[in-house]
C-alpha cells in the first residue's frame, strides 16, 4: 500500500510500437510458452491465463482468456464458467490493491465490428479512473510515473499469489 497515491502508467515504448508477432494465435501461442511472443501474464488456473493486455487501454488493463482456442461463449463448459467468475472477482481485489481504480469496465469485444482484433475468446477488465490518464497529466502531474509492463507483470504476480 506504499504506493497508495500513485498512478502506474504501463511504458508504451517498447510494446505498443512493436509489430505484432507472425503467430496463427497469439493467445495459444502465450499459453504455449511460443518464444515468439512476450509472455505478459500474471495468473494460471486450471483452464484460463490472466495477463497484463499488451496494448492497454488504461493502467491495470487485464485480459482473461481460456487455454484452448474458442471464439464464442457457448463453448465455454458449467466448469469453466464458474472458474471465469471467481477470476473476475480475484482479478479485481488485485487491481483494487495495486492500482485504485475507481471504477471497472469488465466485458468482451465479440466479433469483427465490436472492435476484436483476436478471435481467441478474451475478458477484458479495464480499470477506470476519474481522472484518466492523457498527455496534459503525463506532463503536469509528478505523481504519474511510468512503469515499465514487466514491472507491471511482477507487481500483479505478486498480488495475484496472496488471493
Ligand atoms: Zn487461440
Amino acid at each position: 500500500m506504499e504506493n497508495i497515491n500513485r498512478l502506474f502508467v504501463p511504458s508504451k515504448q517498447d510494446y505498443a510500437k512493436g509489430k505484432r508477432p507472425n503467430v496463427k494465435c497469439i493467445l495459444c501461442s502465450v499459453v504455449n510458452h511460443d518464444p515468439e511472443v512476450e509472455s505478459l501474464d500474471v495468473y494460471n488456473t486450471k483452464h484460463f491465463v490472466v495477463s497484463v493486455n499488451l496494448f492497454p487501454y488504461n493502467p491495470g488493463h487485464l485480459i482473461i482468456f481460456p487455454k484452448r482456442h474458442i471464439e464464442t461463449m457457448e463453448k465455454f463448459v458449467t466448469e469453466e464458467i464458474i472458474e471465469l467468475h471467481d477470476l473476475q472477482i480475484k482479478s479485481i481485489k488485485v487491481l483494487n490493491n495495486c492500482y485504485q481504480a475507481q471504477g471497472y469496465n469488465v466485458g468482451y469485444n465479440l466479433g469483427k465490428a465490436s472492435g476484436a482484433s483476436i478471435d481467441h475468446l478474451h475478458l477484458h477488465i479495464v480499470p477506470r479512473y476519474q481522472r484518466e490518464v492523457g498527455f496534459i497529466d503525463v506532463i503536469g502531474n509528478a505523481r504519474i510515473i511510468v512503469e515499465d509492463p514487466k514491472d507491471t507483470v511482477k507487481r500483479l504476480t505478486e498480488e495475484f499469489k496472496k488471493q
